[in-house]
């Protein structure tokens, strides 16, 4: 793979050899056990929790792209949490973002501390605390859903120097956005229902790494509580990842359209996207970013405008999760979420970007 630029590293990810009268992807195998041979025991495929040939192809494929091994998962949280529960002891502490996904804090709130562990928190785009005596350090970078940025090889080296194993979620930049395990980090988790599959078709996570020991910990700590995915989600996933790079490169082409258009409207406020020069995560961005999610945040001001906002526009659905084919936004609020009752985190999809331009300003109008 290596020579290969991303959409070609995309669309031959994890496939097998070519061979005359087989298909490109081979399809979903499902099975719970396998035949054995009862003497010499299951090889790679014995039984369907520990093993199954269809997660194995995704897997190698997300690992190709993120320069690791992979462990796929049902979902975001299942990778992250198992991430935090296989190196986390009592009278651990761990840092993580005061700005990331929400759901990551709430588990530590209700799962974390209970066991014994110090949660402490930092913002995104910092300042940051010393990191002496951390056990783990988890960053998220862009963060959902404010899209502040973090520098990674510096917070990484100052968090590795302190001795602390070093986490990024790369669920809003995907590896073609970057490449942590490059910039520092010891370990990626992230969630691929994102933009990674893009079909909003899919729950998935994974945990990938280059830490042989910790792949093992993690691979045992998988086998054991059961969190897989299974060999359908596992295809559908594996398929969608060919046309990543056609998918984001819209993406980001219509954001930076859309922010373009929010940042010279006076009844919008708080634009945030990383790929605008004016904002404040641009400069860090552009130095460690290969390319900046289709995602961009603001303020309506009320929750009574967002309303009006949904209700005019044709093309932006109201639904959570991003990096969908079809944009759509989230009112945070709703969920329980710590930010303003008129903040909106917008998902470009794959729409055409005049289509999209005037849809939104019609809804803005309104
Ligand atoms: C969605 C999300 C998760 C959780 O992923 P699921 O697949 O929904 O479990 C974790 N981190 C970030 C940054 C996310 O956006």
């Amino acid at each position: 793979m290596s020579g290969w630029s991303d959409g070609t590293r995309a669309v031959h990810a994890g496939l097998p050899e070519p061979v005359p009268g087989a298909p490109f992807l081979p399809g979903p195998v499902f099975a719970a056990p396998y035949h054995l041979d009862p003497v010499a025991g299951p090889g790679e495929n014995g039984y369907g929790r520990p093993d199954n040939p269809t997660r194995r192809a995704l897997e190698a494929a997300i690992g190709e792209l993120e320069g690791g091994a992979v462990r796929a998962f049902a979902s975001g949280q299942a990778a992250i949490s198992a991430l935090l529960l296989t190196v986390l002891r009592p009278g651990d502490t761990v840092v993580l973002p005061s700005d990331g996904y929400f759901t990551v804090r709430a588990f530590a709130e209700a799962a974390l501390v209970p066991l014994g562990v110090t949660v402490a928190y930092a913002p995104t785009a910092g300042p940051y605390p010393s990191f002496a005596g951390a056990r783990l350090v988890l960053f998220e970078t862009p963060a959902n859903p404010g899209l502040d940025v973090c520098d990674l090889p510096a917070v990484a080296a100052a968090a590795r120097a302190a001795g602390a194993l070093v986490a990024v979620d790369n669920t809003t930049a995907t590896p073609l956005g970057q490449r942590p395990l490059d910039l520092g980090a010891d370990v990626v988790v992230a969630s691929g229902t994102k933009a990674l599959t893009g079909h909003s078709d899919v729950l998935l996570g994974y945990v990938a790494t280059r830490d042989t020991a910790l792949l093992d910990r993690v691979t045992t700590w998988r086998a054991q509580t059961g969190g897989v995915p299974g060999a359908f989600d596992c295809w559908l996933a594996h398929r969608s990842l060919a046309t990543v790079d056609l998918r984001l490169a819209r993406q980001t082409a219509n954001a930076a359209a859309v922010a373009a258009l929010l940042r010279d409207r006076p009844d919008v406020t708080g634009v945030r996207w990383p790929g605008l020069e004016s904002d404040p995560a641009y400069p860090v961005a552009s130095a460690q970013m290969r390319r900046i999610p289709g995602i961009v945040s603001f303020d309506l001001g009320t929750a009574e405008r967002t309303e009006r906002f949904f209700a005019a526009s044709r093309l932006i659905a109201a639904a959570t999760s991003f990096g969908g084919l079809h944009t759509s936004a989230d009112r945070r609020a709703q969920w329980g979420d710590d930010t303003p009752p008129g903040f909106l985190r917008l998902s470009c999809g794959v729409e055409d970007t005049a289509d999209l331009v005037a849809d939104l300003t019609a809804a803005l109008d309104a």
